[in-house]
């Protein structure tokens, strides 16, 4: 496949840009391949560009029902850090932070990756204990974060109002790496680089069946007809359970609707991320100009990937005591996606009761920040059979006890 280079605009710009080719190939499915992935969201698709590029393993097939990256990898709010509180998740976000700076030049995809700073507000003072126990422990991990003062945090965000009546700004844990990418292009970068490795990613072809000879898989029953393999990824976010029930196991996961909504575009007024768990919303302007603003997760499970006007009318009446400015702007659009929550609020990387069959899920609601670390680590899996990273992230877990509680780090969604 062609680079995309600057070179390469000033050729294409001469002729008319007729050279351009496809970025990623449509195939019809093999009848076999060594590995298929289930989900061509960024968890599956950096999966597979890693055990090419790492391991070597390219006859890998990702099978996506609809299009790719039009799962919740296209509906986020495209926050990315790796402030959390425990080690196992530490190691993991922080890895995945890393990918993030050198991806546009590992992809030859420019994926606008911008590493503008992330705030997480305290605004009650069990906040303030959480988060500077956080910062204790980021330091002990080695990531970068830092618990500022409320005047650091009007300094970084003029447009905060930190003397609100109920819930003032009394600090905010400060990761300065954190920042935003741009989501459909980290699953269009990493479909082009898969497709250049000669997988074969494929559209439209959703897996209605996963089948098995004495206990182990053997193929997948799909809408464009039977499909052989030896090994199996199940990465499908909000349809985990309805695809491990496939395979006949069941997984400690709810599918519920997260939504998200933008504003009409304005001029630059905010260069920075900003998350108030206590009121429930965070906020972030896009390169557009539009305020892309988060709430919470529906109060019951669900699979719709719809919005809905009362989440509107909650998040925006949330935001506006410390964001007093944001009452007076037109919202544009609304939409919503299916995450895949777990009761520590942490993923499951992990071999399944299954043989072959390796599942990834449980990102809930703030898993674009963790696609390239959980692409290489679940990579490490499926090829060697254990990886130091997904270790601590197996099913088991939940049968020992041994939960990884982030429902602080994860509190409000992103
Ligand atoms: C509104 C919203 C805001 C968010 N904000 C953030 C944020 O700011 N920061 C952050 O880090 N995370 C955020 N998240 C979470 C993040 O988007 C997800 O954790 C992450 O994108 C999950 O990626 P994935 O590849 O696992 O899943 P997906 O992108 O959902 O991909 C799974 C794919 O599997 C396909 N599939 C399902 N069943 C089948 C089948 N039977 N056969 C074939 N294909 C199938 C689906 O069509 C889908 O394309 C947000 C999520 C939402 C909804």
């Amino acid at each position: 496949m062609k680079r995309y280079s600057a070179f390469a605009i000033a050729r294409e710009a001469v002729r008319y840009h007729s050279g351009w080719e496809r970025a990623w190939h449509a195939p019809e499915p093999k009848a076999k391949y060594d590995v298929i992935i289930i989900g061509a969201g960024g968890h599956g698709l950096a999966t597979a560009y890693h055990l090419g590029k790492n391991y070597g393993i390219t006859n890998v097939a990702i099978l996506e029902k609809g299009w790719l990256g039009g799962g919740n990898t296209g509906r986020n709010t495209t926050i990315i850090r790796s402030n959390y509180l425990q080690d196992p998740s530490a190691a993991i976000y922080e890895k995945s932070r890393s990918l993030y700076e050198t991806m546009s030049q590992d992809l030859n995809y420019n994926v606008m990756f911008s590493p503008r700073g992330v705030i997480m507000l305290a605004q009650t003072h069990h906040e303030v204990r959480g988060y500077q126990r956080t910062a204790h422990a980021n330091a002990l991990q080695g990531v970068t974060t830092e618990f500022i003062g409320p005047e650091k945090v009007k300094e970084l965000v003029p447009i905060i109002n930190i003397d609100g009546p109920r819930y003032p700004v009394l600090g905010g844990l400060w990761q300065a790496p954190g920042g935003t990418a741009r989501h459909d292009a980290v699953a269009w970068g990493y479909a082009r680089a898969c497709s250049d490795m000669g997988m074969d990613v494929i559209q439209k072809c959703e897996v209605t069946a996963i089948r098995r000879e004495g206990g182990k898989v053997v193929g997948v029953d799909t809408s464009k007809g039977a499909i052989d393999c030896a090994k199996l990824g199940i990465v499908v976010a909000g349809h985990s359970g309805d695809v491990a029930g496939m395979a006949g196991f069941r997984l400690p996961i709810e599918s519920v609707s997260l939504q998200a909504l933008v504003s009409e575009p304005i001029k630059p007024c905010m260069d920075v991320v900003v998350m108030a768990n206590t009121v429930h919303g965070y906020m972030s302007q896009s390169d557009k100009g539009e305020m892309v603003i988060g709430g919470g997760t529906d109060g019951y499970n669900n699979y719709t990937q719809r919005g809905s006007f009362h989440h509107i009318e909650e998040t925006v009446r949330a935001l506006i005591e410390t964001f007093p400015m944001i009452s007076r702007l037109k919202m544009l659009r609304q939409w919503g996606g299916i995450v895949d929550v777990t009761g520590d609020r942490s993923p499951i990387l992990s071999k399944t009761p299954v043989d072959g069959v390796f599942i990834n899920c449980g990102w809930g609601t703030g898993g674009f920040k963790a696609i390239p670390g959980s692409g290489w680590a679940m990579a490490e899996l499926i090829a060697k059979g254990h990886s130091p990273l997904t270790e601590e992230f197996s099913l088991d877990r939940f049968r020992a006890g041994k939960f990884i509680d982030e429902s602080v780090a994860a509190g409000v969604a992103h």
